[in-house]
């Protein structure tokens, strides 16, 4: 199983080969719960060496073994298995998320239940997705031999190194494993140090799946290193990263040596547009939620919230009185708490000259901007809301990925899409408007991944991504799965 105590707390080891087993010389590191600053687990420190093993493992499963050759029928039964397996452990997931990713339950329908609805599409798609496609014949002015037969054909890509980081653990480790077990790929997963122990909970649950040794492999650790190594290996053949433009820029830089194949999910700065015609009362609420829950640590949150000039004071109040009304700061733990703290200590330093920046810039400080004092344990802030920010101040442009809202005027439409537009982001956005068709239209202009009107969602069959410095490639249903293989043209005659 993998899993021991030490001491009071749980003790977890590396998933290697197929097999549980401890880190280089028994080293550990300690888990903690963000809420209560208490060690929660004690998890296998893994050096450069255990993952080099892991690694070797992956391309031994997949040029060696039967992974790479079953059918999409085995690939998706294998999938459903996994699910099964990871509903008998739901509840342990559950726990798990709160204690160390700060997981509070108005997030767990994304947080637990969407990665199951999301392995259960890659099930599906895994036999529905078209791995042979027939190619039409064109005719030809040239003197080539005309080519009569030829099709595309999806290979899986081969090894895959699998970095995600620890907002939303089991939703991103989902969007990976489901397209890569799907394809039949083989992988080597390197969780955040945070949440290592979602990703050791789906091995415990691979391990109910009858997958040849090798084929899912999980390194744990403290240091860059770990991630470094899967990245400069000449055994993997795609990284797929989730987290911040700094650390994906490090590794699209050192994955061109061996020129594997590169997918970026990183960071945002998102801008909702409330148009004229929006009722505030509907808007307030809409652009509050998804700012602050998870205390605003989401890469796809509005965390701009652009109206017209005209209004701009008039939503500002109806927003603060929303949020100091509704929005309770506290233990996730608690089900009635709305934001819970932030990861670690340094962040919340980083957030709060974030704070100490907007009010130096000029912005309006509508409501929080500190710690809460009535929790002096925890990594806990206020919801804050900055007023009247301009577009060049660093909280509008930045990535805070904290629980602070910039509201920033607009004078008319054309001048919202410029706003909007100028940023070195590209991943979400929302406009909210009574006129669809001409939202259709504005959100055609705006150059992000992904543009939710009036509160919709689009999680799951649609593509996720980001334009811009907020990545490159595509997650999420077929899209997911064009990620993790690659495409071979056959002809024959
Ligand atoms: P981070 O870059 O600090 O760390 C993420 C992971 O990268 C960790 O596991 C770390 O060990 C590893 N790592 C660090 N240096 C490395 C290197 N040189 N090579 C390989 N791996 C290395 O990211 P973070 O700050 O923990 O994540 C938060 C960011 O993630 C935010 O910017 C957020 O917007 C972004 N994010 C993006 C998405 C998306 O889908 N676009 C989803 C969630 C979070």
């Amino acid at each position: 199983m993998g899993k021991s105590s030490h001491g009071s707390v749980p003790a977890f080891q590396l998933f290697i080969n197929g097999a549980w087993k401890n880190a280089s010389a028994g080293a550990t590191y300690d888990v903690v719960n963000p809420a209560t600053e208490e060690v929660i687990a004690k998890v296998a420190n893994a050096s450069r060496g255990d993952m080099d093993t892991a690694i070797a493992a992956a391309r031994k499963a997949f040029d060696d073994g039967p992974w790479r050759r079953t059918t999409p029928h085995d690939r998706a039964k294998v999938l459903r298995r996994l699910i099964d397996a990871l509903e008998k452990r739901k509840e342990e997931l559950r726990q798990w998320l709160i204690s160390c990713a700060a997981a509070e339950y108005v997030t767990h329908w994304i947080q637990l239940d969407m990665p199951f609805t999301m392995l259960a599409n890659y099930a599906d798609l895994a036999t529905s997705f078209e791995l042979e496609q027939m190619l039409p014949v064109i005719a030809s002015q040239s003197p080539m031999p005309q080519v009569s037969n030829s099709m595309a054909y999806h290979q899986p890509v081969g090894v895959c190194g699998l970095i995600p980081t620890w907002n939303f653990p089991f939703f991103v480790t989902a969007q990976k494993i489901g397209p890569a077990l799907a394809t039949g790929c083989t992988m080597v997963l390197k969780p955040s140090p945070y949440v290592p122990i979602i990703d050791l909970i789906i091995a415990q649950a691979i391990e109910e799946c009858d997958l040849p040794p090798g084929v899912f492999n999980v390194v744990t650790g403290e240091s860059a290193e770990l991630g470094a190594a899967l990245v400069e290996s000449p055994l993997v053949d795609k990284i797929s990263y989730t987290g911040s433009v700094g650390t994906g820029k490090k590794i699209m830089a050192a994955a061109a040596p061996t020129l594997k194949r590169v997918h970026l999910e990183l960071g945002g700065k998102s801008a909702a547009i409330v148009l004229d015609d929006a009722s505030l009362d509907q808007v307030a609420p809409l652009t509050a939620g998804p700012s602050f829950f998870h205390a605003g640590q989401g890469c796809a949150m509005c965390t701009r919230v652009l109206v017209p000039k005209s209004k701009h004071d008039e939503y500002l109040e109806r927003l603060t009185g929303f949020v100091n009304m509704i929005v309770r700061v506290g233990d996730p733990a608690d089900p009635g708490v709305m934001l819970g703290p932030v990861i670690r200590e340094e962040r919340r330093q980083q957030i709060e000259s974030y704070i100490a920046s907007g009010k130096e810039e000029g912005a309006v400080l509508a409501t929080g901007g500190g710690r809460p004092a009535d929790l002096p344990k925890g990594y806990f802030l206020q919801p804050t809301i900055f007023g009247g920010v301009r577009n060049d101040m660093r909280i509008a442009r930045e990535e805070i990925f904290g629980p602070v809202l910039s509201v920033l005027p607009f004078d008319d439409e054309e001048d919202a899409i410029r706003i909007a537009n100028t940023s070195a982001y590209g991943l979400g956005g929302a406009i909210y408007t009574s006129d669809i068709p001409k939202a259709l239209e504005m959100a055609k202009r705006i150059r992000t991944g992904t543009l939710n009107i009036n509160g919709a969602i689009s999680l799951l069959h649609t593509p996720f991504g980001g334009f811009k410095d907020s990545g490159i490639g595509r997650e999420g249903g077929r899209w997911g799965m064009l990620e993790y293989s690659e495409v071979q043209a056959i002809a024959w005659k």
